[in-house]
């Protein structure tokens, strides 16, 4: 019981009165607040622009957060150790400063580069902080249902959100929605897996885990295979990565459809959940020493690969990753391997050679029909096996800065006529530093 408390609230009686939406004006509308559409909103604010961030999702932070990604990619060069590099600066030097200096980072340096663990709690913590401080208009749980264009130019998106609807005009758009929904939304050309389902998957935390016990790599790989049919695993090549002195693991082990089609989606999304059950189920009784007490701490929401992404000025190939071929339009970079989930028991993995590194063009960014659109993340132009390459979170971090720099150059004209060697300056941590 309260003492002295008051219980004489008094209420008024409202009806709807607003007719049309509320309106925000900014100079650049973010749409999607994953790790590339937070890059690009930190760092267009950094130009002194003033930002929307929109996403549907009531909370920042995207995949990377929601989806618990739980390790960040793409960010370091391959070879051995020692000559290991930082491929993407921006706000990767940022994150790993600061989660860093908080405990909430694990660098695994693997055989043949480095990723770094990190705790989702801390980054969805950290983007929501850095983009109050940065002075961005957060806009969160808003969907996108319209895009306004005339001629070559995007001027306004409207979203729908559950306090009513809002218009956000801007002189320029990033689309960093993942799926295209701002280029298809507008009209635009997109590209789809026109022969072949690119699986997502249901990401798991575990607590409880025996960070001691963890199975060998070898075992644990032919365990899947040889117990597949008896567990109902989907996918044959799961991996767990322990977050050590939390007791703590990440279950990276399902392959599930992510359809554009809203109620298949859902369907799809619970039906990811009860094979991420099965997947526990595998680990107690196959693996009980390490996991035999494991609990699912949080289930991520449905992590999505590669569904839509728009047509650009350039698509990137796969034979240009591999060949890790320079483009004059350079804007971001990495030495990811081709990760193609194109099949449900696996996918294809490629990895490159120590000194190896590949580029990504402003033209694959750029919808050639339009002057102040520019694409960041999961969504921009390849074939299929190419964007596997270049949507893990270190070159998204490249893009959204590269997609800030684009449109804060371009102001009210056109990307398709920057001075490229001017912003390739702006960008030469992220794409010719080496140190
Ligand atoms: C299961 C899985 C595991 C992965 N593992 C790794 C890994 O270990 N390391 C790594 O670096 N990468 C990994 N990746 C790849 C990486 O996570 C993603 O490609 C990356 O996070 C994409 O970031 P993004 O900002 O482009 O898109 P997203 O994080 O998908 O963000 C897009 C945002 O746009 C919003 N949005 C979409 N449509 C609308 C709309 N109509 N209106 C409003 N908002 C909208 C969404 O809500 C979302 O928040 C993995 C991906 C998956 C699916």
């Amino acid at each position: 019981m309260i003492e002295n408390g008051n219980t004489n609230v008094t209420t008024k009686i409202v009806t709807k009165s607003r007719t049309g939406p509320q309106e925000l004006k900014v100079d650049i509308c973010v749409v999607g607040a994953g790790i590339s559409g937070v890059s690009a909103a930190i760092e267009a604010a950094r130009l002194g622009r003033k930002v929307a961030l929109v996403d549907g999702l009531p909370a920042l932070g995207g995949q990377a957060v929601n989806s618990i990604i739980g390790t960040f990619c793409g960010l370091f060069s391959n070879g051995p150790v020692s000559e290991r590099y930082q491929l993407t600066h921006s706000i990767a030097d940022d994150i790993l400063r600061d989660l860093g200096k908080a405990g909430a980072l694990h660098y695994r340096h693997e055989g043949f580069t480095t990723v770094v663990m990190y705790d989702e709690v801390a980054l969805s913590r950290w983007i929501e902080e850095t983009v109050l401080q940065a002075g961005i208009v957060p806009v969160v749980g808003a969907v996108l249902r319209e895009v306004h264009r005339e001629g070559r130019r995007i001027q306004a998106v409207d979203l729908a959100t559950r306090y009513g609807d809002l218009r956000v005009s801007a002189t320029g758009f990033v689309d960093a929605s993942g799926d295209a929904a701002l280029t298809w939304q507008a009209g635009l050309p997109c590209r789809e897996p026109a022969d072949a389902v690119i699986y997502g998957s249901q990401m798991l935390v575990l607590e409880g885990v025996n960070q001691e016990r963890q199975p060998e790599m070898g075992e644990f790989f032919r365990r899947q295979k040889e117990k597949a049919a008896e567990y109902g695993l989907v996918r044959t090549d799961g991996f767990v990565m322990a977050f050590p002195a939390k007791g703590t693991a990440l279950v990276n082990m399902t392959h599930v459809e992510t359809p554009l089609e809203p109620i298949a989606a859902a369907v799809k999304g619970i039906e990811g959940k009860a094979q991420a059950d099965r997947v526990l189920q595998f680990l107690k009784s196959e693996f009980p020493e390490a996991f035999q007490h494991a609990r699912v701490r949080a289930y991520g929401f449905p992590g999505i690969r590669q569904t839509r992404w728009i047509v650009g000025r350039k698509q990137l190939t796969a034979d240009e990753v591999r060949a890790g071929t320079w483009f004059d339009d350079a804007v971001a970079r990495t030495a990811w391997p081709i990760e193609l989930h194109n099949y449900s028991q696996g996918y294809v993995w490629e990895v490159f050679s120590d000194d190896h590194v590949h580029y990504i063009p402003l033209g694959s960014m750029t919808p050639p029909d339009v002057d102040n659109l520019v694409a960041a993340g999961r969504c921009i132009d390849g074939d299929a096996a190419a964007l596997s390459s270049v949507r893990v979170m270190g070159p998204c971090i490249g893009m959204g800065a590269a997609a800030a720099h684009a449109l804060d150059m371009a102001g009210e004209g056109s990307v398709h006529e920057l001075n490229v060697a001017e912003l390739q300056e702006r960008l030469k941590d992220n794409v010719t530093r080496r140190n």
